[in-house]
């Protein structure tokens, strides 16, 4: 199993730090300086991972509007970082970066198959909390069967946990916005439960719309859906982005 080691990435820059206030501190080349948390914005992506790395700096995105002002953002270059699908090693793909001039300040544009600063896909990462979460199976014997190290896979167990009842919440008032509430009383008392449940709602309520169960959970929360971070993540909840860019 190859692991990624230090890592220009700036959405993932903690993927293996133990402590996250190190983010805080990157050493740019001129001295360790205090730098921003990153802040990325999830677009819709309708790329294959493959057709995303075959794409290369050339992926078309769609320019955003600000999240702090609204305004329409530039392109402003990107980053290199890596991705991993299906197990086996990464693969290094191309990320967009926007830039505001009202603001002054710049996001990551991550294809809706990431998550921020998680190294796997996240249809991967949903698929293994989703069978654990299902009581099909534990974290050790998922983590098995898909190739995912054990600790890896424990980590998102944790952290979904630690975060369903705020998902919950949030995938729950979705599922209400898009007509989804008829199911809401019949869903698992446990947190977790909850959570995938109310997903599975929205996808429901969203039709031949719908992005596939974790890429929506990825657009929901603006790639944080494992966060460490306690805010509330839900930058775009009922927002447009759940939509496919109009071509
Ligand atoms: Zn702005």
């Amino acid at each position: 199993m190859v692991v990624v080691g230090v890592s220009d990435d700036e959405d993932d820059v903690s993927l293996h730090a133990r402590d996250p206030s190190r983010q805080l501190v990157a050493d740019t080349g001129r001295g360790p300086r205090l730098v921003l948390p990153p802040v990325s914005i999830v677009w819709r992506c309708l790329l294959s991972v493959d057709e995303y790395v075959a794409a290369g700096k050339e992926v078309e995105v769609p320019r955003p509007d600000c999240p702090g002002c609204g305004d329409p953002m530039r392109f402003r270059s990107g980053y290199g970082r890596h991705v991993r699908c299906g197990g086996g090693t990464g693969r290094r793909i191309w990320i967009r970066r926007g830039a505001c001039v009202a603001c002054g300040r710049s996001h990551a544009l991550l294809p809706s198959f990431l998550l921020e600063r998680r190294l796997d896909v996240v249809d991967d990462i949903g698929a293994v909390i989703e069978v654990v979460c299902d009581g099909q199976s534990v974290v050790g014997g998922v983590a098995r069967s898909r190739d995912v190290p054990y600790t890896t896979a424990r980590d998102w167990l944790r952290r979904f946990s630690a975060r369903a009842p705020m998902l919950a919440a949030g995938f729950g008032a979705l599922a209400v916005s898009v007509g989804a509430e008829a199911g809401i009383d019949a869903l698992a008392s446990g947190a977790c439960g909850r959570a995938v449940g109310a997903l599975r709602l929205v996808v429901a309520g969203l039709g031949a719309l719908s992005p596939s169960l974790w890429v929506l959970a990825s657009l929901a929360t603006g790639g944080k859906l494992l966060a460490t971070a306690t805010d509330p993540p839900w930058t775009v909840l009922g927002g447009r982005r759940l939509m496919p860019p109009v071509p």
